[in-house]
């Protein structure tokens, strides 16, 4: 999937302290062949991997804390602006009622986005009425009636044989009568798009002056949709774009593509035939579901802000000379600790991530603070060179912490194994130091 071969392609940057050229251009390779993939199209594609990377070479990637976390950032960011940046509402009329058109393609979704739209805005203390305004397909207005009744929300028709302009203007008297803020109206699709339907579709704008023209656009579809999305908004002027089936296999290039060929927005998304309240959508939670990010923006966020970038690399050129303390160790603990869920903050600081030994350690937030009591409680000279630390130093130690003897014992255990290992990384020669040997 697009999200699999996206997260591969990053994933081989991310745990870099030191990129490349090659690096950068194999991971702008990888990416647009996974878009590619996914039906997206192909100048759409190509823009979007030239702003990757120009931003990412631009940025002087080196001087970043962690330059692989910068690039994932910036496609996440990117990823975000094509899909429109900052979610887009629907715009409400300023004087009621708010008249939506839903337009699109037979079997596109329009009716059921009809009721699901319906119980959205009567979520938020909307009086919406649908309108059946599809007289073409005879099971068309039974079909929302009989959702209308499952969901509680009044359906206006007029029968399979009334005009469909004329009922877009009666269901606007209808409104009024019933106090409904709110209309929705179902329209006919066709299978392909023909003049007839176009010119009866502006023929009901005309008439009825929506607030609102929304395409519905079947995912699944991939790039015919986008298609079929510009012709609608060249005749119509669509204001926005309902993308349905997104829980099915769609390969994504519909949402990523779509906005960026037609400039407008997607405004909500169906997830299933279940009515249910459409969902609103969100270009930035969708960008990070594809890259399968979760939390980690706002962690690499926190992280710029609170590591300490000059102490951090300084450290980090100590750990390569083996010339570690419990001072530096302290200090990476004190690092740490602001940041929120540990063990995924432990992978983004430079060195932490390759401590096989630190990444089986507990780190919940108690334990720090115990840790850095013990290490207070030390010296200067025993922190330079715990090899001094006898039975009756230790003792002192775990008195002075409020801790135990066992307790002082792992933490230096920890300390020795964690620079046992740097050790060892800086005995690895060229190949190592070449890329970074403790480079997050
Ligand atoms: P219309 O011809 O554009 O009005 O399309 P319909 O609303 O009748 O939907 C066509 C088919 O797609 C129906 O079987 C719906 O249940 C199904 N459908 C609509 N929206 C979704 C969705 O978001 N996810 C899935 N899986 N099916 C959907
Ligand atoms: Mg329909």
């Amino acid at each position: 999937s697009l999200s699999n071969s996206l997260q591969s392609a990053l994933n081989r940057l991310r745990g870099k302290g030191r990129l490349t050229e090659a690096d950068v251009q194999e991971a702008m390779r990888e990416i647009r062949l996974a878009l590619l993939a996914a039906d997206v199209n192909v100048k759409v594609v190509r823009d979007f991997v030239n702003r990757v990377r120009e931003r990412a070479v631009g940025q002087d990637l080196q001087k970043s804390l962690t330059p692989g976390q910068q690039v994932v950032k910036i496609v996440y960011e990117e990823l975000t602006e094509l899909m429109g940046g900052a979610q887009a509402r629907i715009q409400m009329a300023s004087k009621p009622p708010t008249v939506v058109m839903l337009v699109g393609l037979q079997g596109a979704g329009k009716t059921t986005a009809i009721a699901k739209l319906g119980l959205a805005f009567r979520q938020h203390q909307h009086r919406p009425l649908l309108v059946a305004a599809d007289v073409y397909r005879p099971a068309a207005i039974d079909q929302l009636k009989v959702l209308g009744k499952q969901i509680d929300i009044p359906v206006f028709d007029q029968g399979a044989d009334a005009n469909p302009v004329d009922i877009a203007k009666a269901s606007l008297a209808e409104a009024e009568r019933a106090g409904a803020d709110i209309v929705l109206i179902d329209t006919a699709g066709r299978l392909h798009i023909d003049d007839q339907l176009m010119e009866e579709l502006e023929g009901m704008k005309a008439a009825v002056q929506p607030t609102e023209i929304l395409l519905v656009v079947d995912a699944m579809t991939g790039q015919d949709a986008v298609h079929v999305a510009e012709t609608f908004h060249q005749r119509l002027g669509v204001t926005g774009v309902i993308l349905t089936k997104l829980d099915g296999d769609a390969r994504g290039g519909a949402a990523l593509t779509v906005r960026a060929v037609t400039g407008c927005p997607i405004k909500y998304v169906g997830l299933g035939e279940k009515i249910e309240p459409l969902e609103p959508f969100h270009p930035d939670r969708l960008a990070s579901r594809i890259l399968g990010m979760g939390d980690v923006l706002s962690l690499i966020e926190r992280a710029q802000e609170r590591i300490d970038l000059e102490k951090a690399k300084e450290m980090e050129a100590r750990m390569r000379t083996s010339s570690f303390t419990l001072n530096d160790f302290q200090e990476m603990f004190r690092q740490v600790r602001n940041l929120g869920p540990l063990d995924q903050v432990l992978k983004m600081i430079p060195g932490m991530n390759r401590m096989k030994g630190l990444e089986n350690i507990d780190l919940n937030d108690r334990r720090f603070l115990r840790m850095d009591a013990i290490i207070s409680s030390m010296t200067p000279a025993e922190r330079e060179d715990p090899s001094v630390m006898n039975a009756s130093r230790r003792r002192r130690i775990a008195n002075g912490s409020g801790t135990t003897v066992r307790e002082v014992n792992q933490l230096l255990n920890q300390f020795e194994q964690t620079r046992e290992m740097m050790k060892r990384f800086t005995g690895m020669g060229k190949r190592m130091s070449r890329r970074g040997a403790m480079s997050a």
